[in-house]
């Protein structure tokens, strides 16, 4: 196999590219200066060695430091942040979105996936586990106040949404933080990736 044939194929592995849209990416590739190829590359190879999964949130940052030992992202590592209030999200980019409208300072927590409905074991779909963990240490040191859900409006999130808050209402002291949802009327139709700020800042402030 060719190179290009070898980088398309690499292209298709990502989600949502298909082989027409891969080939592009090559093409493209073959046609930019090699100045945006080295960026390309060194910025590639940067991750292979600092890639990391935060153990607060679960997010996957890049550690730009090889040596460090570090385990959180810089947004559970920053105490500035409001350390009452967790947002349970399905994914990275919901979180850089609502990042993104600089209008949220508490913590968040990403599940990783939605849980389609009449799914027999929920458990091995989203990070139910590492959940429970988090609000339970969360809760011991009585630093949680609100745990808000920030899922899309289908019936995936919304079976999402009960079957997490079934499950962590089980948690001793839960009854200490209030537990709340994002407006409705964002996400209807609306992906939260996409939120802007003043969509994102009234679903916030009307949450409920
Ligand atoms: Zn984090």
């Amino acid at each position: 196999m060719n190179a290009t044939d070898r980088l398309a194929e690499l292209f298709m592995r990502f989600p949502g590219i298909g082989p027409k849209q891969a080939k592009r990416f090559v093409y493209y590739l073959l046609r930019e200066h090699s100045h945006f190829k080295e960026q390309l590359i060194k910025a590639l190879e940067e991750l292979k060695f600092t890639g990391k999964q935060c153990e607060m949130c679960f997010r996957y940052f890049g550690d730009k430091n090889p040596n460090s030992t570090k385990t959180m992202c810089s947004i559970c590592e920053d105490e500035t942040r409001d350390r009452s209030i967790l947002m349970v999200l399905e994914k990275e980019l919901d979180m850089d979105a609502i990042e993104k409208t600089g209008s949220y300072t508490g913590l968040y927590f990403i599940l990783g996936n939605l849980v389609p409905p009449l799914t027999e074991k929920p458990s091995e779909i989203i990070r139910i586990r590492e959940l429970t963990l988090r609000i339970h240490s969360t809760l011991e040191k009585d630093e949680l106040k609100e745990i808000i859900f920030a899922l899309p409006v289908t019936d995936y999130g919304d079976t999402t949404k009960e079957y997490v808050e079934k499950t962590i209402k089980q948690i001793v002291g839960i009854e200490k933080a209030k537990l709340s949802n994002l407006a409705r009327g964002l996400s209807s139709g609306l992906e939260l990736e996409y939120v802007d700020r003043n969509t994102f800042a009234s679903a916030f402030e009307h949450r409920n």
